[in-house]
């Protein structure tokens, strides 16, 4: 697994710029590599157009780090046999990680989500 190289981008902002060689190292859906990531960060981000992710906040690669080893525990290495030679499959609204190797399938924990759609307060009792 090859380190996440960061950049800081103005004083708000993070660059992922290798997050795509590693989805693609990781054999994963950006989309959903992301959407971990980001709820992860608790922050909101986006891919720009050379295909870096960038993301609201100062994070250190690091905390890109430590996420991805959970994301490839999670979400990538098979737990029967630690095979990361797996398929992660979507049936209906459920991820299912089927291994290669030892044909073992299980069903994987949806990404949480609420960081990035809670915004502002509501007024309440008016
Ligand atoms: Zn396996």
């Amino acid at each position: 697994m090859r380190p996440p190289q960061v950049l800081r981008e103005g004083t708000k902002k993070t660059v992922f710029v290798n997050f795509m060689d590693l989805c693609r190292i990781m054999h994963r859906q950006p989309d959903h590599v992301m959407a971990f990531l980001l709820a992860e960060l608790g922050t909101s981000g986006s891919l720009d157009g050379q295909q870096r992710l960038v993301v609201k906040g100062r994070f250190a690669p690091k905390n890109f780090e430590w996420i991805l080893r959970r994301y490839i525990s999670d979400y990538v290495i098979c737990p029967g046999c630690k095979s990361p030679d797996t398929i992660l499959m979507k049936e209906n609204r459920l991820f299912f990680l089927r291994c290669e190797k030892c044909g073992s399938g299980r069903s994987v924990a949806p990404i949480k989500a609420g960081f990035v759609a809670r915004v502002g307060r509501r007024n309440t009792g008016t």
